[in-house]
């Protein structure tokens, strides 16, 4: 059996790691990676193929920097060209992005079977990208792989029962990467404060909007006065926060570069409390027993608010303190719930598959 893997933005790296593993403990799987470029510096893509022993990719496409419609077309011709000579099973897409969507629409136009890691997923919010890519991906996937139960129903209320597809419920690949790689946790070479708060931003609703965007980090420099914060700024964020005129030179926040996932790992096992507005993190945070402010008005991981391991603040500021405030002090939260399988999602996967 043969796979074509697309994978091209740092949270897909992380998830196809895992599946990686899967593949290699098999026998008769053949696996060709496709690498679209869409993440390409060092440290947003290099530094988990090597960390996370990815093999490296056959492919690589190297789209990037593009809007989403050149980025996306692109990516579909190069990738239907990939298919047409590689001949595979099956097509593996993960997750949100531009690659999951282009990688998807490739392979079904050529009627190659397509395998959706992450399927079910809704925020609701369809104003963002992520949203407009996982309903399409879906709607064309022939299997399509749930992370949590929340999203199996995503998908019957939809009315997927009746389409031609299969829905499997795995649990999610990213608590096997963190069960995995907790023990491989690498402390930053940088200097990181004692009991600090992880904070990640990057979203397009947020950085793309000013107004949020200063909200946010309003917030931010008020919380550091109290509690430090690190925050490994990711590039877009970066250009954003300089074209606003941010004065990083007098800020608060504790601001390092982008980090490998096993440096990741460590800043999640030794921070406090977690702010984010990233999809992975949210569960990140729950798998190493730290609470959580999402700041995004909606989540597609509701699981953890339901159960109050993740608080919605919005890009609201005052709302966004008052909750640091809040998980600053202990909240008692039992995190030995299992929301998202048990660590075995990446075997899952290679099994149905086979
Ligand atoms: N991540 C990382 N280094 C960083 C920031 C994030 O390894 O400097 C990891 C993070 O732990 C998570 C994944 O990258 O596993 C999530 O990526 P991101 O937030 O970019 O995307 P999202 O999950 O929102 O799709």
């Amino acid at each position: 059996m043969k796979i074509v893997t697309v994978i091209g933005a740092r949270p897909q790296f992380i998830k196809a790691a895992v599946v990686n593993r899967a593949i290699a403990q098999t026998n008769g799987i053949e696996e060709v990676i496709v690498h679209t470029g869409q993440h390409f510096d060092t440290n947003m893509s290099d530094v988990f193929f090597e960390e996370m022993a990815i093999p490296k990719p056959q492919y690589n496409l190297n789209i990037n920097g593009l809007g989403h419609g050149a980025m996306t077309g692109q990516m579909l011709e190069k990738i239907e060209e990939v298919l047409i000579k590689e001949k595979p099973d099956w097509v593996l897409v993960y997750g949100d992005t531009n690659s999951t969507i282009a990688g998807a629409l490739a392979a079904k136009k050529l009627h190659i079977k397509v395998a959706h890691v992450e399927a079910g997923l809704r925020s609701f919010n369809i104003d963002m990208p992520e949203e407009i890519n996982r309903i399409l991906t879906d709607r064309i996937s022939d299997i399509l792989f749930c992370p949590t139960t929340t999203a199996v129903n995503n998908l019957k209320k939809e009315g997927y029962e009746n389409i031609d597809c299969q829905i499997k419920e795995t649990g999610d690949v990213m608590q096997d990467a963190a069960l995995f790689y907790a023990e491989k946790a690498k402390k930053p070479t940088v200097e990181i404060p004692n009991a600090f708060a992880l904070c990640t931003v990057h979203r397009a609703e947020n950085t793309d909007n000013p107004t949020r965007l200063r909200n946010i980090f309003s917030a931010l420099e008020a919380i550091s006065k109290k509690t430090p914060v690190v925050l490994p700024l990711h590039p877009r964020t970066k250009a954003k926060l300089t074209a606003i005129g941010y004065d990083f030179e007098n800020s608060a926040i504790h601001f390092i570069s982008p980090v490998g996932y096993l440096e990741m790992v460590w800043l999640l096992s030794n921070c406090k409390f977690v702010l984010t507005d990233s999809g992975g993190l949210q569960k990140e945070a729950y798998f190493f027993s730290k609470p959580c402010i999402t700041m995004r008005d909606e989540t597609e991981w509701v699981e953890l608010v339901e159960n109050g391991f993740n608080k919605l603040a919005g890009a609201d500021t005052e709302r966004i303190i008052e909750l640091a405030q809040q998980v600053s002090n202990n909240l008692n939260l039992d995190f030995t719930l299992r929301l998202y399988g048990n660590g075995d999602a990446g075997e899952m996967i290679i099994k149905c598959l086979k």
